[in-house]
């Protein structure tokens, strides 16, 4: 058993050497600091190696070798965990990228991808089909990452969360064998990916779409508390009288512009009638003074890549959120007064995602636990200057924590684990009620008795 870091070195290389088609990358490699950088850089990792494996098999020797060894290893895809956890100091990262192939099934309902997919990509194959999946607004994220914790995203409300569309996962398990997963598996993965395998192959849920209708609408921020709380109370009107179908995604954000700060909406209409899409965004528009309105006819692919260019390339520091069951009169308070005292430093914003329809029903094939329509409060906290994290991240907790202490009947217990700092939220209540959470771990004990996946996403069991 290796125990140094060079002992784990030369195991590595002994296994590579008798398995030349996994691409090697040492620390002192050309490529190593580029291939192994994550989006928030906040605390820099130098992992044992990378390794790109290129087929299942290539996985399954590696989950094997590693178990052999006592060698930890993480599994990366997008690289956007936000908390940094795909890279962990002298573990070997398993870089899943060049696992992205894409195979459409005949009768275009559902399409397998690889582990290491990106969503621009499968977004951009799948609109020459005149196809979507539901996918986040960023398509830099892994599918299975997202996914598999989840998924919030501009189709949510139209066709349910990332989860609610996996029909089925091929999974290295435990053994270091490539298995598919049955419905108990399948069931775990739709909630807590990573803690039982990792994914290599997935199957989702694909629909005909060939152009949405989407952009950003900025609305005249100058006297921006009295513009938000305008725009709020008449979004609030139009979704109790039914007047938001469930094609349409409102996504709200307050931003620090070069202007100053901005109430910004990103909207989604997800089907093909782009008439009635305009005349429902008309509602929207109507709520403020619209200064700036990107909204246009474009494929999900398109939307996803511009997106893209409206955030840091590289961000330090985190986020937080919380779930919220109403818009309250308390909780509007609260976040008028948070929103006006939000730091000036670019990457902190604030942003309201919304759970209804398909998204807020109950699925019992899954372990996702928060199922009832909701408010998810988003205080983000990534900035491009290390110096602004602390001030920013103060700012989203002290925001968070008001709310909690001041309207906490309005507040679920869960909160999303793929934004949810490390220990910030027990996982009993990410994953509660408590019957729930003791059937999952009763689970992870079942497929992972040895905790080979310890540093997936979530920690189920002490290492
Ligand atoms: C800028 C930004 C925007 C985001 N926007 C959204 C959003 O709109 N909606 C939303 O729901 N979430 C969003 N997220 C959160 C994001 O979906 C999750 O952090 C997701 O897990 C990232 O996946 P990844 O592959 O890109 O990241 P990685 O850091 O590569 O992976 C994260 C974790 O996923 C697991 N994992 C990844 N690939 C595999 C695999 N093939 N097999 C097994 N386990 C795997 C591992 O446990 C890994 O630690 C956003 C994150 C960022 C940084």
């Amino acid at each position: 058993m290796a125990t140094s870091l060079d002992e784990k070195q030369s195991s590595l290389k002994t296994f590579l050497e008798s398995h030349p088609g996994i691409k090697y990358i040492p620390p002192n490699g050309p490529d190593f600091s580029s291939l192994s950088a994550l989006y928030v850089c906040s605390s820099p990792t130098t992992p044992l190696a990378v390794v790109r494996p290129q087929t299942a098999d290539h996985v399954a020797a590696l989950v094997s070798f590693c178990t052999a060894h006592a060698i930890q290893f993480t599994v990366r895809t997008g690289g956007k965990n936000i908390f940094g956890l795909s890279s962990v100091q002298d573990a070997l990262m398993i870089d899943m990228r060049d696992m992205d192939s894409i195979q459409i099934d005949k009768s275009k309902s559902s399409v397998t991808v690889g582990g290491g997919i990106l969503q621009a990509k499968l977004a951009g194959a799948l609109a020459k089909e005149g196809l979507v999946t539901p996918s986040g607004s960023l398509g830099f994220v892994g599918l299975v990452g997202w996914s598999t914790y989840g998924g919030y995203g501009p189709l949510a409300s139209h066709y349910g969360l990332g989860l609610d569309n996996i029909l089925g996962a091929k999974v290295v398990n435990a053994e270091g064998e490539v298995v598919v997963a049955d419905k108990e598996l399948l069931k775990c993965i739709r909630g807590a990916g990573g803690a039982f395998g990792v994914i290599v192959e997935l199957t989702v849920k694909v629909y005909p779409l060939n152009h949405l209708l989407g952009g950003m609408i900025i609305f005249d921020s100058q006297d921006l508390i009295p513009a938000y709380e305008k725009f709020n109370a008449g979004y609030q009107t139009l979704l109790e009288n039914g007047a938001i179908p469930l094609e349409l995604d409102v996504q709200q954000f307050i931003v620090n512009t070069p202007q100053g700060k901005a109430l910004a909406v990103a909207v989604v209409w997800s089907s093909d009638d782009h008439e009635a899409g305009r005349a429902c965004l008309a509602k929207i528009e109507a709520l403020g003074v619209v200064v700036m309105n990107t909204v246009e006819s474009q494929t999900l692919a398109q939307y996803v890549e511009i997106m893209m260019s409206a955030i840091p390339p590289v961000a330090y520091g985190s986020c937080r959120t919380i779930n919220v069951r109403k818009w309250t009169k308390e909780t509007s308070q609260i976040l008028s007064r948070g929103i006006h005292r939000m730091p000036s430093l670019f990457g902190t914003a604030f942003s309201l995602h919304e759970l209804r329809g398909p998204s807020a029903a109950p699925n019992p094939d899954s372990v996702f636990a928060t199922r009832e329509p909701h408010f998810m409060l988003e205080f983000i906290s990534l900035v491009n200057k290390e110096e602004d994290v602390k001030e920013s991240e103060e700012w989203g907790a002290s925001l968070r924590n008001e709310i909690l202490q001041k309207d906490p009947e309005n507040v679920l217990p869960g909160t999303y684990i793929s934004l949810t700092p490390p220990g910030d939220v027990p996982l009993s209540k990410i994953y509660g009620p408590d019957a729930n959470y003791q059937n999952l771990l009763d689970l992870k004990k079942k497929h992972d008795p040895q905790n080979v996946f310890n540093l997936a996403v979530p920690k189920l069991l002490e290492s």
